[in-house]
């Protein structure tokens, strides 16, 4: 006992103590592996790639400055094998090169120690061009036009990976200028980071010669190389491209004017135009499902950049947008200014996260950008802006503070993840709400002026930040940062016109949560009186006076702020009479909220859908969304239940009604969200069992067969998934006929979903089978298992295929993907047992998947307990109608 009154103590001390507080940035203070007294300041690297046998040599020339003599130089290699190395123009024995596989390191033993100063250290090398996208990666795909089958090379290099292709200080913060040659077949076209400057001719292949780029970190440097066509553009002193494989570069024409757009409004923003004199964004019909903003030469999946007037849904097109803008701000946040080490990486991915929804916003409000960011729709690693994903990861044991430590390879690439992205990305929103958008830029301009072709911690940019704003960002940021979790803010009414605020710890399935306390910077309304009032809530508790007692007040405007509100009976009632004069964004704040509350058991499933029945309007598309999010996985988690059955005519009877006002066919002039929830609601209510829908989708499904122009892009992914749903083995053999034949990778990936969706288990068997093909590029094969485990419902038929095929499967993951691939197939398990054979399983896979498999396993606890409280709940459920208490 009194060690449990003790730990509480402390635990309630923790809550008061002041946060670590990050120290300004200091190369000597920096993480990480490697020496910091021998620096890099100039590579010369040729690289000659055999696209045929996958291997590569190469050779480099590494100018060093030494700081402290030394007899040794360390850097960074993975497989790569040495054949020579040079220092200072003299030949050195293999005895003095010696590779470190386990540590990924090179060490250089000089004859006799290095004084201090200038050092040229020469090496010659080879290595493998490799199937996922780690290092140099080939990408194979059917040509447009004539299909014939062909090989495209591409790199990926963040986080660890550029050591891969050449030794390197592979470390963001050791800094240096990268002048690439490559050396490739007189047909192909090669893109690196800058311009070619030289091009020659060499043995009947070409030898390119790029510019020497500005200082930059080894992870930013790309070379793409294949039989490529561009288009192309100059504005504003910078050449813009569009590269893609032979014959669809004119897809690329929304990409090129979104590019120049961006680019544009951040020139300004910044305060400092784009330093390169190019920025292309290249098509990659492979290796990797994201994109990757090396510097000037931005990769990006292909059907995350091409788009077809005639062809693609509109939801291709606004990814198009919202990935440009997160990769192009990175030019400046990230490549300009650099975080010093992986354990900031949310500063790049936070900031680079919110301002391409800032910029998509700002030239598209048609989208609804920030109010889409509620629903946690588009959850992928490197796009999508799903606030809501993040939250609920964050409310679990499993979370971490935004700024954690890394200490390995593994640690780092297992740092993208969605608390990175989306809660850096929603605590940034709330901090520039909170200082104000002028302040914040002006803070923004001084940090990119002070650090350019530098690196920073977070400290840095709090320290401008408040020099501009005159508010103490720091100490607020502190808590958000440092601290995993966010807040619950309770409210109660008193019948003296009192609002007493109470702040605590918002958790989901995590019993013994240690306490903690935020400094939030809130927002309210009370109904009727005008603007909304900013107010910093500092301690556990806050009073709000004199608020008549027939006035509902809102917390949390337009759900910018990352906390969940509770309102009391009272405040409630008074809400949902208010709903009708509520912005869309704040209903979708309120039903993010009720859900959350939901599944946290602080509040039964009736309590949201009394929500959902008040709502004025059937077809916000948000709110909507939001609706369809939270009744599908009601939906899963009753999977083997009888009660489906009920819940899913109830859900029927919410969502039918938002459909027939829309209707099947687009009509002319209607708002992009329209459209949008058509799609939505579709595939929804198809789900949900809606015989109108399945027959409408079948119908349309039979006259796109004989005419393709007879079925509007937007409708081909809903009508497709549905269609495969309830495929007989014909349908299924005709959808993977013509997934395999077309060579738009939109719609590949369209056919391929509409596979993954077959309940039929014998066709579950045929469609999982695919993932060990090479019909889809290594990065969407492996995602068919997944897809198979959460659209089926049968996750344990994706399990035990997968058991048995783990080996390959993983080969064709990257290392972000590997260590997360088994752990992410047992998300969709809600029994009990499953959680041992995870913990079981988990002793054979790699490196980094501790957190993954933590994560699964607390996933599977939650559905279990949370299936039974619906179950519960649902006792009492008649025909149709939710129960009522
Ligand atoms: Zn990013």
């Amino acid at each position: 006992m009194r060690m449990r009154l003790l730990l509480s103590l402390l635990a309630a001390l923790a809550t008061i103590s002041p946060m670590r507080g990050e120290n300004p940035f200091d190369f000597a203070g920096t993480p990480g592996k490697l020496p910091k007294h021998i620096v890099p300041e100039e590579y010369a690297i040729r690289i000659t790639p055999d696209a045929k046998k996958l291997t590569f040599t190469g050779s480099e020339t590494i100018r060093l400055e030494v700081r402290e003599p030394s007899r040794t130089i360390v850097l960074n290699s993975a497989e790569i094998s040495i054949t020579s190395a040079t220092l200072n123009g003299k030949a050195l024995p293999k005895s003095a090169i010696q590779l470190d596989p386990e540590e990924e390191t090179l060490t250089i033993t000089a004859p006799a120690e290095l004084p201090a100063g200038k050092h040229t250290l020469a090496l010659t090398f080879s290595g493998k061009i490799n199937q996922q996208g780690q290092g140099l990666y080939y990408a194979d795909y059917a040509e447009q036009g004539t299909g014939e089958k062909k090989r495209m090379l591409g790199t990926q290099f963040q986080a660890t990976d550029a050591r891969r292709m050449f030794p390197c200080w592979d470390e963001p913060v050791f800094r240096a200028r990268f002048q690439l040659t490559a050396i490739v077949p007189q047909s192909w076209t090669a893109v690196s980071n800058m311009p070619i400057e030289r091009e020659t001719k060499a043995r009947g292949k070409k030898e390119l010669h790029f510019a020497l780029t500005p200082s930059m970190p080894s992870y930013l440097n790309v070379l793409c190389a294949g039989e490529l066509d561009f288009i192309e553009k100059e504005s504003a002193g910078v050449l813009h491209r569009v590269f893609a494989t032979r014959g669809k570069a004119q897809l690329g024409h929304y990409a090129l004017a979104s590019a120049e757009q961006v680019t544009g409004y951040f020139n300004d923003y910044f305060g400092t135009p784009y330093p390169l004199p190019k920025l292309d964004q290249i098509a990659v019909p492979g290796g990797f499902g994201g994109a990757m903003e090396n510097w000037g030469g931005i990769t990006y999946f292909e059907s995350r950049l091409l788009f077809d007037p005639e062809r693609s849904s509109s939801s291709t097109k606004q990814g198009i947008y919202e990935v440009i803008a997160h990769e192009i701000a990175h030019q400046w946040f990230g490549n300009l200014v650099t975080m010093a080490w992986w354990d900031n990486l949310w500063l790049n991915e936070g900031f680079a996260s919110w301002m391409g929804s800032k910029v998509t916003a700002q030239f598209n409000p048609e989208w609804e950008v920030w109010l889409q960011s509620e629903t946690p729709r588009n959850p992928t690693r490197r796009a999508g802006i799903a606030k809501e994903a993040a939250m609920e990861m964050d409310a679990r044991s499993t979370t971490h503070p935004i700024q954690q430590p890394v200490k390995t390879e593994a640690e780092a690439n297992s740092a993208f993840d969605v608390i990175t992205y989306r809660k850096g990305q929603s605590f940034i929103r709330m901090l520039e709400s909170f200082l104000g958008e002028e302040a914040f830029r002006q803070g923004i301009r001084a940090y990119m002026q002070q650090h350019k072709y530098s690196n920073t911690t977070t400290a840095d940019l709090w320290k401008a930040l408040s020099e501009a704003s005159g508010q103490p960002v720091q100490e607020i940021a502190a808590a958000w940062t440092e601290q995993p979790g966010f807040p619950v803010v309770q409210v109660a009414r008193s019948a003296d016109g009192r609002l007493t605020l109470t702040q605590e710890r918002f958790t989901i399935n995590f019993p013994d949560a240690p306490p903690l306390e935020w400094k939030i910077p809130l927002t309210y309304r009370v109904a009727g009186a005008g603007e909304p009032v900013n107010l910093l809530m500092e301690g556990r508790t806050v009073e709000i006076s004199d608020i008549p007692a027939d006035r509902a007040v809102k917390l949390n405007i337009e759900g910018a702020g990352n906390y969940r509100v509770q309102y009391d009976p009272a405040s409630w009632q008074l809400l949902l009479a208010e709903l009708p004069r509520l912005s869309s964004a704040d209903r979708v704040n309120l039903l993010s909220d009720a859900w959350a509350l939901v599944q946290a058991d602080r509040v039964p499933l009736v309590h949201y859908l009394q929500l959902i029945e008040k709502l004025p309007t059937a077809t916000e598309l948000a709110e909507r969304e939001q609706i369809i999010t939270a009744f599908q996985f009601i939906s899963r988690l009753l999977a083997q239940d009888p009660k489906r059955q009920q819940f899913h005519q109830y859900a029927r009877s919410i969502l039918r009604p938002s459909f027939d006002a829309l209707g099947w066919d687009p009509k002319p002039g209607e708002p992009p969200r329209h459209a949008a929830l058509r799609t939505s609601l579709i595939a929804a209510l198809a789900k949900f069992g809606d015989e109108g829908i399945i027959a409408g989708a079948a119908e349309r499904f039979a006259l796109y067969l004989q005419k393709p122009e007879s079925l509007p892009p937007d409708l081909r992914a809903p009508v497709l998934a549905t269609v495969g749903r309830h495929a007989d083995a014909a349908i299924w053999t005709k959808l993977h006929e013509r997934g395999r034949s077309t060579t738009s990778l939109e719609e590949k990936q369209e056919y391929y979903d509409a596979l993954t969706a077959a309940i039929d288990p014998e066709l579950i068997a045929r469609t999982l089978k695919i993932a060990l093909t090479d019909e889809l590029p290594a990065s969407r094969a492996v995602t068919l298992v997944g897809k198979v485990a959460r659209d089926t419902e049968r996750p344990d038929l994706a399990w035990t295929f997968a058991k048995a095929n783990m080996k390959q499967l993983l080969a064709k993951n990257d290392a972000l993907g590997a260590s997360e691939y088994a752990p992410g197939l047992f998300n969709f398990f809600a029994e009990p047992a499953r959680v041992d054979e995870l913990r079981e399983y988990a002793k054979t896979l790699p490196a980094g998947s501790a957190k993954a498999v933590e994560a699964a396993a607390d996933e599977i606890t939650f559905r279990v307990q949370f299936r039974q409280r619906l179950l519960d709940q649902l006792q009492t459920w008649g025909s149709g109608a939710p129960p009522r208490d």
